[in-house]
């Protein structure tokens, strides 16, 4: 369902509905969030569609239903499997979602097959034991070359994210002999990687629960399990925009780098922050391009040099299909949250942080189509070039000596 609350009274009715429901929130994340005039994007049960019909009529809310079957959305990119090319075929597919273990073992077959630009080590092991792989991507050259660091796949869910990755480190390989930009971005950087940053969440959304968000790990107290990994952050670590509560899916966690896979990337962004520019998280779905601050609304310091950077990716990205791409502060461009990643990473040092909300804005939400796969990486590949060209460049628009906060 999405539903559009037009006044105050109708937020409060609305909150008071699907609280009580217990709907999974796709956009915002929590209940808390919920504005009047802002769309409010959430997956019911099937046994209680209609009771939402009923109060939603009932209070003239405005709404509208754009999945009406969900399990046959799901199925659609499950299911059927093994009609299609898988990776036992020599051409591994980026035109389809992978589980865990096909995007491992490809990780492997590229750090085998590329060893000029591939290098793939892993930085820890999650929750529930598996490692945490990351492919450096760049010529071996020069060792205290910049890097630009990339995740993919903190929400569970979001399975665009780690299909974008996979694209990236393929794009990038594959166009390194006749691009020019991609060839200079190769030998002048590094690119670390992580494909899949919440394995256990992700490999949980192919088994059990395709609309799982947060990690695995147990809770003491309550049944529920799993931490949100971009509320896990030590940087105003569960203030506003995060829940203390374990079953929610903004729960900050018991306390910051709680999480085995937060507390592995943080360490390894502090132990290479000096080399490390950007950082780059990608999400879904919003379409938008966002960065620091998360948690207050203000202007970072160098706040000229990553709009004109957030500018320039967001022209680069719509040059391709005409996708349009809202860009600015996470918290005044999308909701206020903290404990996030580009607030950590711009807090220690990293002047260039940004988070993509890839497509769409709701029509398929989490379950977009495997044939959207290639035009969303294809635009989405044009904005990280863009980032990292900067990253080349000087800009100076310091306004005040760096690190602020
Ligand atoms: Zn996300």
């Amino acid at each position: 369902f999405r539903i559009t609350p037009g006044n105050d009274e109708e937020v409060q009715v609305l909150k008071k509905v699907l609280s009580h429901m217990k709907v999974d929130f796709w956009q915002p994340n929590s209940v808390s969030m919920i504005h009047p005039n802002n769309t409010v994007d959430v997956h019911v049960k099937h046994s209680l569609t209609q009771s939402l019909h009923a109060h939603l009529k009932q209070r003239h809310i405005d709404y509208r239903v754009f999945i009406s079957n969900l399990q046959k959305e799901i199925e659609k990119q499950t299911g059927h499997r093994s009609t299609r090319k898988r990776r036992s075929e020599s051409e591994y597919d980026y035109e389809v979602y992978h589980p865990l273990q096909e995007i491992q073992s490809w990780m492997f077959e590229m750090n085998r097959t590329h060893p000029y630009l591939v290098h793939m080590f892993s930085i820890g092991k999650s929750y529930e034991g598996r490692p945490l792989y990351v492919l450096q991507l760049g010529k071996r050259s020069r060792p205290q070359k910049k890097a630009v660091w990339i995740d993919c796949g903190v929400h569970a869910r979001e399975w665009i994210g780690p299909a974008f990755c996979q694209w990236f480190v393929k794009e990038a390989i594959n166009s390194y002999k006749y691009d020019s930009v991609m060839r200079r971005l190769l030998n002048q950087l590094n690119f670390y990687i992580m494909p899949v940053f919440n394995v256990d969440g992700y490999h949980f959304s192919w088994t059990t629960d395709r609309f799982w968000r947060k990690t695995r790990s147990k809770n003491h107290k309550f049944h529920c399990r799993g931490v949100d990994a971009n509320r896990n952050w030590k940087v105003k670590w569960c203030e506003e925009g995060a829940s203390y509560h374990p079953c929610d899916d903004t729960y900050c966690g018991p306390f910051p780098e709680s999480e085995p896979e937060v507390k592995a990337v943080a360490k390894f962004l502090r132990k290479h922050k000096k080399r490390v520019k950007a950082y780059i998280s990608i999400h879904a779905y919003a379409q938008m391009l966002l960065y620091p601050y998360s948690y207050k609304y203000a202007a970072i310091p160098n706040f000229d040099c990553v709009e004109s950077a957030a500018h320039n990716a967001v022209t680069a990205l719509y040059s391709a299909y005409g996708v349009k791409y809202r860009y600015g502060p996470a918290s005044t461009t999308l909701y206020v949250s903290s404990g996030s990643s580009i607030d950590w990473a711009y807090r220690n040092g990293i002047r260039y942080a940004f988070a993509f909300e890839l497509r769409d804005t709701g029509y398929y939400g989490f379950l977009l189509p495997e044939t959207l796969i290639n035009p969303t990486c294809t635009e989405t590949t044009r904005a990280v070039k863009a980032i990292a060209s900067g990253l080349l460049k000087k800009c100076e628009s310091y306004r005040d000596v760096f690190p602020y906060l």
